[in-house]
């Protein structure tokens, strides 16, 4: 019985990983969903967060900033509209969009810019939370 399924991410910019997998988790629209070979069928929106990829070869962390995750068969993709690692992450730019942001909300001018500060932070927040991540895995 497979253990694995064929995974790739996807952004309208490039495709950022194509593996087979054993295990993805991310955050959905409903909260935490874990995929594992044999899934059944499913969409579900991805809210901003760490993909967390198990495979045989070693595990894998993506900052995504939001998109649709499909399972089809035995092929999972994830559509992203951002797909990140650690290393790629320019830590002061995040920090920036962060300030930014929170300066936004500050300010409250009105309930879409509200909106907009707020997923602009959940960005920031979750490229600073890879960031973060790494910097302690490898001390
Ligand atoms: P900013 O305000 O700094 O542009 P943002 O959250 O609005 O941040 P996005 O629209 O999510 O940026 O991303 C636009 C492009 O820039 C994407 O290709 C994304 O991968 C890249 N990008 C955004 N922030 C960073 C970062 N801190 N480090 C590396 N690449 C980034």
């Amino acid at each position: 019985m497979a253990t694995t399924f064929a995974l790739s991410v996807v952004t309208p910019e490039h495709e950022v990983l194509r593996c087979d997998a054993e295990l993805v988790i991310v955050r959905g629209g409903g909260g935490e969903i874990g995929v594992m070979a044999r899934h059944i069928p499913l969409v579900t929106s991805i809210e901003p967060s760490i993909l967390q990829i198990k495979k045989a070869d070693g595990d894998d962390r993506l900052a995504i900033t939001g998109g649709f995750l499909e399972v089809r068969g035995d092929a999972v993709t994830v559509l992203a509209r951002t797909a990140e690692r650690a290393e790629d992450i320019d830590k002061n730019r995040a920090l920036e969009a962060k300030e930014r942001a929170e300066a936004r909300l500050a300010e409250r001018h009105g309930e879409i810019d509200e909106a907009r500060a707020k997923v602009a932070l959940a960005r920031a927040l979750v490229r600073l939370q890879l960031v973060e991540e790494q910097a302690h895995s490898a001390v």
